[in-house]
């Protein structure tokens, strides 16, 4: 008897037994049809077995193997039972979440591309076909002309036409030839980039992790274009993972320009489906040549990976948030460790976690110091104290006047808070009432553009009310500044000024982000959040200013500053990239704090050794390792009472494993869900893995009514 182990989206961390006629061990790593109680389920085939410990009136057989896709690689499996492993969670949720949406189904795939070309009974048949059949000889005398791809002669007839072309013997298909990719060059490469390289290129084709440190504009990208080609010109194939909010097309317009006649593939997870599923098909088979894609392109097959790049390393977007709660940008080091291939992960203000890898000799540490365009000096910092210059409204003079300036210069200027909307509050002023959101432990916030109160966190949106609820007062107020109305006070301070805030708001109401982008290049003033703080040039950008920096000092997250260093880094980095030097001012009540003091000195690796050595004092990673046991439940107290249980059924514990009493979530309820957890350090990583293994067995096996419960591995949020 044949049995099929397959690994199912269902949470129980367990693969399923199925009896099978005729599958070979070839099959594993195949897709496959199976009964699952009432419902058919898609699941891969993880192991082929003789035996089954089910017995064998239970054992239910397979529908049938979905052989349209090849099956996927050891690699892959091997990658998922890591991450099944190090995140705690079920294998078949974590396969089915590496897959694209439509292999998670029976749905038939799109057929590989192919080419198309005119058979000798095909030219006959064009001969004889008259003008009246126009489409049909259309497609004819384009495949007469040669070999077309499917686009084209899909363009150039139907796919019926097509279809009906085969069937008939008049249309070949045949698999498309591969054009040899090619590379660029852009630049002579300056003598820092130049030796950058050089080491990078001695670690290409065998497992190393190196971290490409340098500031804004030091030509990073232009680094790893190189490798990249170098990488392709040995046959390799290469993964490019982005944070989320980098990935326009404007990215993947310039990988095309760098890169003609290489195959590259997008991976995110707002394109369609089927043009999802085929990019995936592409590297998958071999064909794609780089792969360009946010967190979950960490999973796409590649048979001859030999580079992982990972640009902006330390962005919280790589770390997924729902289900199972990966890290990409370490399973990209994991990834590459399993296919022997070399990483290079990008910041100008990388995680400390790598950081401390890199300057401890774990990691490579590759650095640059200046920018690549010699006259693009890196722009002045200046820190303006709110306590000696009054603002007006939420700006201070200084900033005012030095926005004057470069509006008389023609110049660009760019105001950064990270606070969308008008107000983040609205109260009443005689009795203290402030509007919260009924479904989270939030403030609403007022949206004038809209004439809504929003959630930021649930959505929910409100009409504004006319009257305290409390106490009648008509006279209610918008507490504190978002971009709504700095956007307002700057059209009133500026009345000639063309003024555009790029936030999400506004990609949302009005266009997409490339449009906005597009339009930006033209503005006078642009008031953003950090949606502007990434990755876009803008030519005549030579100001910066920032309005709420403060707020992430003093944060009960100890990654605040860290993060807080990183967007201000990023926002710096916008002004004066190219001819004009650029000035930053950001506004401050503790222009004497040590993040500022570093920020101004571009000194980002002396922040990082400071905080670093705080964080061995007190205790925190990167010195320990962290795991959350998060419950979820609409009832606060089921949730503190599951995870009190949880804490009594958690294995023995040595010396070396600390659990800590079950807390509120920092955001405590968030859409009508009430959110704790009980968060577990070790400074060992293998004994606090192995604490996890044998609990998270008991979590499951513990009754768990009404609440909801995951295991977040090095978490973020808290
Ligand atoms: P980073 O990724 O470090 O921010 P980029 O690679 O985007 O830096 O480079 C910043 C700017 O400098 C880009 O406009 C790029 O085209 C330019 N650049 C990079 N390398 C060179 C070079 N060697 N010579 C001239 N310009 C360069
Ligand atoms: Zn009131
Ligand atoms: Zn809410």
């Amino acid at each position: 008897m044949i049995i099929l182990r397959v690994a199912l989206d269902v949470p129980l961390p367990k693969l399923f037994d199925y009896r099978s006629e005729d599958a070979t061990r070839a099959d594993i790593g195949s897709r496959v049809l199976v009964p699952f109680g009432k419902k058919r389920l898609v699941g891969v085939i993880w192991d082929v077995a003789t035996k089954s410990k089910v017995t064998d009136s239970r054992l239910r057989s397979i529908e049938k193997i979905l052989r349209d896709v090849a099956p996927l690689p050891r690699e892959w499996l091997a990658l998922v039972e890591f991450c099944s492993g190090y995140y705690h969670g079920p294998l078949g949720e974590v396969a089915a979440a590496a897959l694209p949406p439509r292999l998670r189904t029976g749905k038939t795939v799109p057929l590989p591309q192919r080419d198309y070309v005119l058979t000798p009974i095909g030219r006959d048949a064009l001969a004889g076909t008259p003008p009246r059949h126009r489409r049909l000889r259309a497609l004819l005398e384009r495949l007469a002309r040669g070999r077309a791809s499917e686009l084209d002669a899909q363009a150039s007839g139907s796919r019926n036409l097509l279809r009906r072309g085969i069937e008939t013997g008049w249309i070949a298909s045949i698999e498309p030839e591969r054009s040899e990719p090619r590379f660029v060059h852009a630049h002579e490469l300056t003598s820092e980039q130049g030796q950058a390289i050089g080491i990078l290129r001695s670690g290409l084709e065998k497992f190393r992790v190196s971290l490409l440190f340098g500031v804004t504009g030091s030509g990073k990208t232009e680094i790893y274009l190189q490798l990249i080609a170098e990488a392709l010109a040995r046959g390799k194939q290469v993964l490019v993972l982005v944070p989320e909010i980098a990935l326009t097309p404007a990215l993947e317009a310039a990988f095309r320009d760098r890169f003609p006649g290489a195959c590259i593939v997008t991976q995110t997870s707002a394109m369609v489906e089927l043009e999802r599923v085929r990019g995936w098909l592409l590297a998958h088979s071999g064909r794609a040549d780089i792969v360009l894609g946010t967190r979950l392109a960490v999973f796409t097959p590649l048979p001859r990976l030999g580079l992982v790049v990972v640009d902006e390393e330390q962005d919280a977007s790589f770390k997924q948030r729902e289900g199972v709660r990966y890290s990409a940008r370490d399973l990209a080091i994991t990834r590459a460790h399993i296919a022997g291939a070399s990483v290079i992960l990008c910041s100008a203000t990388p995680s400390l976690e790598s950081f401390h890898h890199a300057t401890s000799g774990k990691y490579e540490l590759v650095p640059l110091t200046r920018r690549a365009i010699d006259r693009a000096a890196l722009p002045a910092i200046r820190l303006i104290d709110t306590r000696k210059h009054l603002s007006q409204e939420g700006i201070v003079p200084p900033l005012l006047e030095a926005l004057a300036t470069r509006l008389a210069r023609g110049e660009q200027s760019l105001v950064f808070l990270n606070r969308r909307g008008y107000a983040p509050a609205l109260a009443c002023p005689a009795c203290g009432w402030v509007k919260g959101c009924r479904r989270c432990s939030a403030n609403m916030v007022v949206h004038l553009a809209a004439q809504r109160l929003r959630c930021h966190h649930c959505g929910l949106a409100e009409g504004i009310p006319r009257a305290c609820p409390e106490c009648g007062n008509p006279d209610l107020q918008a507490f504190g500044r978002g971009t709504q109305r700095i956007e307002l006070l700057l059209g009133e301070k500026f009345p000639q000024a063309r003024i555009l805030r790029v936030d999400s708001d506004a990609v949302r109401a009005r266009t997409r982000l490339e449009d906005l982008l597009e339009r930006a290049t033209h503005a006078d003033i642009l008031v953003g959040t950090q949606i502007l703080a990434k990755g876009h040039h803008f030519e005549r950008l030579t100001l910066a200013g920032v309005l709420n920096a403060d707020s992430g000092l003093f944060s009960s997250d100890y990654r605040a500053s860290e993060r807080t260093f990183a967007q201000l880094q990023q926002v710096a980095g916008r002004a004066g990239r190219a001819n004009l030097p650029g000035e930053v001012l950001i506004q401050t009540r503790y222009p004497e704090h040590p993040l500022y003091r570093s920020l101004v000195r571009h000194d980002y690796a002396g922040f990082a050794k400071s905080v670093l050595a705080e964080r061995r004092e007190a205790g925190f990673p990167p010195f320990v390792f962290e795991a959350a046991l998060r419950a979820e439940s609409t009832d606060e107290l089921r949730a503190q009472r599951f995870l009190r249980s949880a804490i009594d059924q958690s294995p023995y514990r040595s010396a070396s494993i600390t659990v800590f009493d079950p807390v509120p979530m920092s955001l405590a309820r968030l859409a009508g869900v009430e959110r704790a957890q009980v968060l577990v350090q070790s400074r060992s990583r293998p004994h606090l893995q192995a604490f996890l293994a044998e609990w998270s067995d008991a979590l499951y096996r513990m009754p768990s009514h009404k609440v909801r419960w995951h295991l977040d591995v090095d978490p973020i949020e808290f």
